[in-house]
């Protein structure tokens, strides 16, 4: 019989679960608290545990733990970058950004991604798999484990689409903000998708209180399908009418991606159509001058064309921030360390950022 994932389950199931296995209900807490609070990377240091438990575990269950391949720690704004080998072997990344109001960490979803953004690092190798609750979490924990610092803030925004792995991501926000857990506020969380309409809709039922960030990235139909495949899937207006289901569901302002792409999606018209396309909103908008890839041509806007597109939403009154580039000596573009390390088949050598691990 295959082993069943303890590490993904919610409170209520591994309850029940050390009540099948005959042991006393409070041991369920304990068991728990070592999962989520306590970080064990094994059931073998559950030491308030009796050992005829730890045997039973070990027999029913397996047990995820993220390994630490490499840490970078970037000189200029002590951001970290890390790659994380999962259990079946495949490697993903993680960053955490320190902010004067707590740590964020940004987690990856998925292997790779299959929603095929044309300026993109993480997708260019397509999706390999969905990641698990307990390998979301598990970033997160080795980080915050790592450290010695309380993570407190959250965004979805590393490789892979979160929207795409639906279920599993759910299971993680449940246990991420569970007090039982690390008990991170909903109102710091942060989940960004490509605009997978239906399961929009689906979150916004959930009524949670986490934003959504939508990437948008262009301000038409046309211009988003040059850029964005999953625009062939979904509609322009109907991504946005989920959005404005999402606010009136949750009350949260939607945050929107833009990244300015030089002389593709930064012009005054481009702005302009902007304005007309999401002016009425109860948003915000966040500018993300491009990390260029090598695979591709595109490259960043120049400070000039940023600056004029940014004043002429602030004219409409649209909310806009400049998204601050973090960790530039340590490959801070999403997906790039991955993917540096695929290529070469080693970490790679880094020349300004410390190499920790
Ligand atoms: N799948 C999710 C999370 C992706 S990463 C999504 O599509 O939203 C978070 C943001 O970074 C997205 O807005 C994504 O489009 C953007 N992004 C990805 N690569 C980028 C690059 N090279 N330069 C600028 N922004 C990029």
């Amino acid at each position: 019989m295959e082993k069943k994932e303890i590490r993904s389950m919610n409170y209520r199931e591994v309850q029940q679960e050390v009540a099948a296995l005959g042991e006393k209900a409070f041991r369920a807490g304990q068991l728990y608290q070592w999962m989520h609070q306590k970080f064990a990377d094994s059931f073998d240091v559950m030491t308030n545990l009796p050992a005829g438990f730890r045997e039973k575990l070990r027999a029913e269950y397996t047990y995820t733990v993220l390994e630490v391949v490499q840490r970078l720690v970037s000189k200029i704004d002590g951001t970290e970058k890390y790659l994380f080998r999962l259990p079946d072997g495949n490697v993903i990344e993680s960053v955490l950004m320190r902010y004067h109001h707590g740590n964020s960490v940004c987690i990856s979803t998925q292997v790779g991604c299959r929603m095929g953004c044309r300026f993109c690092a993480s997708t260019l190798g397509g999706r390999t798999r969905d990641l698990l609750p307990s390998e979301m979490l598990g970033q997160v924990y080795q980080i915050q484990k790592l450290t010695g610092e309380r993570v407190s803030h959250l965004v979805a925004m590393g490789t892979g689409e979160p929207l795409d792995n639906y279920d599993n991501f759910l299971r993680f926000l449940e246990l991420l903000t569970d007090e039982h857990g690390l008990n991170i506020s909903q109102r710091n969380v942060t989940v960004s998708t490509c605009g997978i309409v239906e399961n929009i809709r689906r979150l916004a039922d959930e009524k949670l209180q986490i934003t959504l960030a939508l990437s948008l990235h262009a301000s038409s139909q046309e211009k988003r399908k040059e850029l964005m495949p999953v625009a062939y899937r979904y509609e322009l207006k109907d991504v946005l009418e989920a959005c404005r289901y999402y606010f009136a569901q949750t009350g949260r302002r939607i945050t929107f991606e833009y990244s300015l792409v030089g002389g593709v999606n930064d012009t005054k018209q481009d702005a302009k159509r902007l304005v007309e396309l999401i002016g009425a909103m109860n948003c915000h908008v966040n500018l993300i001058p491009v990390n260029p890839i090598k695979e591709r041509s595109y490259v960043q806007s120049n400070a000039s064309a940023i600056d004029a597109f940014k004043n002429k939403l602030e004219k409409y009154g649209i909310n806009v921030t400049i998204r601050r580039e973090m960790g530039r000596d340590i490959n801070g573009a999403c997906g790039q360390l991955r993917k540096s390390y695929l290529d070469t088949g080693a970490a790679e050598e880094i020349k300004e950022g410390d190499a920790v691990v």
